[in-house]
């Protein structure tokens, strides 16, 4: 709730491009820095309007070789301070990177926040962002991503949803789901449409899951503030990713 009362109301709206999102990227990575994370950095890219921004990432190590992805998006529509899309999920990946700070999990955990996921105005280009990160990664990095698991919005709305895009395979989905029934919730499978042409992490073939809480209230109106997010649904939703990450991966 403090890392969404920043970014939510010292900070307000943040579209790709302002002054305040970099603020919010600043913060950020200070707190990835702050939970001892050496690796936290920023990775830059250019938007189509020739403004340079930059995503952040950070890595906390695991036993093995592979590799799964948490992502969030910072940025917000222009008159929404966003404190449910998607400063929840900005402040999940924060928290749970603080309590994985001297954790060992089976696999690597990189933890991803993303600047320009909202629709660009102009453009008509969604999720931006996510895909000039994985473009700027090597071949070898990209092969070590088993599975990327976005938490876009899940602080506020009745029903959780673990979602999949259709045209790709629903097994990451499906075992969050088994995964959330095991914590007594009961969440929604969902095949979802695409939203954008093309998808940064389904479109190279690793397996993705997107979980929030829908229909989300308030969505890009000035109303998504903090008194929009419960914070039950952000622990919740906390522990179900916790549990994922520290699991021995199936063989
Ligand atoms: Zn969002």
């Amino acid at each position: 709730m403090r890392h969404i009362r920043f970014l939510s109301e010292e900070l307000g709206p943040r579209p790709a491009g302002s002054d305040v999102l970099e603020q919010g990227c600043d913060y950020v990575l200070e707190a990835l820095q702050a939970a001892g994370y050496d690796n936290a950095r920023k990775i830059r890219y250019e938007l189509p309007n020739g403004k340079i921004l930059a995503n952040i990432t950070a890595t906390r190590a695991g036993r093995s070789d592979e590799e799964i992805v948490l992502a969030a998006h910072l940025d917000t529509v222009p008159n929404s301070p966003g404190a449910n899309d998607d400063a929840s999920g900005v402040a999940a990946i924060l928290e749970l990177a603080e309590i994985l700070a001297d954790a060992e999990p089976p696999r690597s955990v990189r933890f991803a926040v993303f600047k320009s996921e909202e629709t660009l105005e102009d453009y008509d280009v969604h999720g931006f962002g996510s895909l000039q990160f994985i473009e700027a990664l090597e071949p070898e990095a990209i092969e070590k991503i088993r599975a990327a698991c976005w938490l876009d919005k899940i602080g506020a709305g009745p029903t959780l949803k673990v979602m999949h895009i259709e045209d790709t395979p629903a097994g990451l989905a499906k075992h969050l789901q088994t995964l959330a029934r095991r914590r007594g919730m009961q969440p929604k499978l969902i095949a979802a449409k695409r939203w954008s042409e093309e998808m940064a992490f389904e479109d190279r073939g690793i397996p993705t899951a997107w979980i929030e809480y829908g229909p989300a209230p308030q969505l890009h109106q000035p109303e998504d503030d903090i008194a929009n997010v419960e914070q039950e649904k952000l622990a919740a939703i906390g522990a179900l990713v916790h549990d994922w990450i520290l699991e021995e991966p199936a063989p």
